[in-house]
């Protein structure tokens, strides 16, 4: 198994590879050249396995014998038991036949912990095999930061430093950072906001000479690592479900497309899927591109589901590969032109997408109305990012007959703020993590000048 680009230029990589490499270097991102087959025995054959062994199956193709099997069963079950559910990632049976896909029983009550959990000890496995070490780079508004730091706090070769702008994240995301305390995890409050952040991090990739040879890894979402093991939970929910021998359809709330694309490369992969709808916030580039065809940039909302809030979503790329029947040319000609212009896609194409794919955009105002009448139909408390899929699965769902399961990406007590807008007292944090606001912190205030931020991460790696 080997890794293409999917602007058709660079060259093709292994799974090590490509795990080390964030985007190709003609721009693209990574893409399996052939996709795994899933038969129906295969699918059968998983009904009632743990999450951990189902993982392991479905990603043991994309690995490709680049780890031996024993250790990554060993790595998955490790990423996995850092769980709170016995289940990992629940489903939630909400009617008579709409599902919440629980992903948000992971350290940091957010999705982005399945991949991540993974991802840094994959990571770690090939800089030890290596004998090499790595620095992780990156800024966060709130979400990923967490997420990324719990990854990589028990690996040995690898250091992390998180860029969050000062004062300007909220104190449970700060903490759920900050009171990290592993000697491999640095935190950087930058005097600045977050463009500062993410412009000093992109600076130090493009130029990396302040390390002195030692790599620079980025985990951000398009690692196909992390699409890689986000693959595995449409594939445990919809054998859950009857598959393979009846249909299913997901609503993902969705911002950078690397959550449904790996729902989309499932389907690839074998899983009967009739349906996936697109749930967006007023961020709505991904809405736009599938409803009118409007494939355009706009300027950035800040609504209440924050971790969605993009001007441009990375991981469309990837589908837009596969609706080009994978011709990268046509990918790399599209992108550029979007890149200064509002553009469209062409016709064959967006057919091909809409054959499979729905979308739905769900204001600020129309999120809190979803909260307080989920709540009185089901008794569940959604957080903002879950309220649009909620809210887009009812709208655009096809019928009634298949199974509904929408991903519930985060902890409403993650995303407070918007529970208690709607009307509701506030929401308690989960037993685990019940004294986060009375735990230690511990990070370094910097100005925002490239010169200290790199002269910190040259001093503190290990
Ligand atoms: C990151 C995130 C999303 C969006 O996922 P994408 O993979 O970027 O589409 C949705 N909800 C929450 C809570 C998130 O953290």
């Amino acid at each position: 198994m080997r890794y293409i680009s999917t602007r058709g230029q660079a060259p093709a990589l292994s799974f090590e590879e490509v795990v080390l490499t964030g985007m190709a270097s003609d721009g693209g991102l990574y893409v399996p050249e052939q996709i795994p087959q899933l038969s129906r025995e295969d699918l059968q054959a998983m009904a009632g396995l743990s999450y951990a062994e189902i993982a392991f199956r479905v990603m043991q193709p994309f690995v490709n014998g680049e780890i031996d099997d024993e250790t990554f069963r060993g790595i998955v079950r490790d990423a996995y038991a850092t769980f709170s559910h016995d289940a990992v990632v629940p489903l939630n049976q909400l009617d008579a036949n709409h599902f919440l896909l629980e992903l948000f029983h992971g350290p940091t009550l957010a999705f982005k912990d399945v991949a991540l959990q993974l991802l840094g000890r994959i990571l770690d496995h090939f800089l030890a095999k290596r004998g090499e070490r790595a620095v992780i780079m990156g800024a966060t508004s709130g979400d990923t930061g967490s997420a990324a730091i719990e990854g990589c706090r028990h690996c040995d070769n690898l250091d992390i430093f998180i860029l969050h702008p000062h004062k300007r994240v909220s104190e449970v995301q700060r903490r759920q950072m900050t009171s990290v305390l592993a000697d491999n995890v640095f935190n950087i409050a930058i005097e600045g906001n977050f463009d500062d952040a993410q412009a000093m991090v992109k600076a130090s990739f493009a130029n990396q000479g302040f390390l002195n040879g030692t790599r620079l890894v980025a985990v951000n979402s398009i690692n196909w690592a992390r699409i890689m093991a986000q693959i595995v939970y449409y594939v445990a929910a919809g054998v859950a479900l009857g598959a393979p021998h009846r249909q299913v359809s997901f609503c993902v709330p969705s911002a950078n497309f690397g959550n449904i694309f790996a729902g989309y490369m499932a389907y690839r992969m074998g899983l009967p899927v009739k349906q996936f709808i697109i749930a967006t916030n007023a961020n709505d580039i991904l809405h736009r591109t599938i409803a009118a065809n409007d494939f355009s940039k706009q300027e950035l909302k800040a609504t209440l589901a924050p971790s969605m809030d993009i001007v441009v979503s990375s991981n469309f790329e990837r589908l837009l590969f596969e609706a080009y029947e994978r011709d990268g040319h046509a990918v790399a000609a599209l992108l550029e032109r979007f890149q200064s212009e509002p553009t469209a896609l062409a016709e064959a194409p967006l057919e091909r997408l809409r054959a499979l794919f729905v979308s739905h955009s769900v204001d600020d105002a129309t999120i809190l109305e979803v909260i307080r009448e989920a709540h009185h139909r089901t008794k569940e408390l959604l957080d903002p990012h879950t309220a649009t899929g909620y809210r887009a699965a009812e709208r655009a769902r096809a019928d009634a007959e298949t199974p509904m399961i929408t991903l519930a990406t985060a902890h409403p007590a993650k995303f407070a703020e918007a529970v208690v807008k709607a009307g509701f007292p506030g929401v308690p944090l989960p037993p685990h993590m019940d004294d986060l606001l009375e735990r230690e912190e511990r990070y370094t205030v910097l100005p925002a000048e490239l010169a200290k931020v790199q002269a910190f991460v040259a001093q503190n790696r290990r």
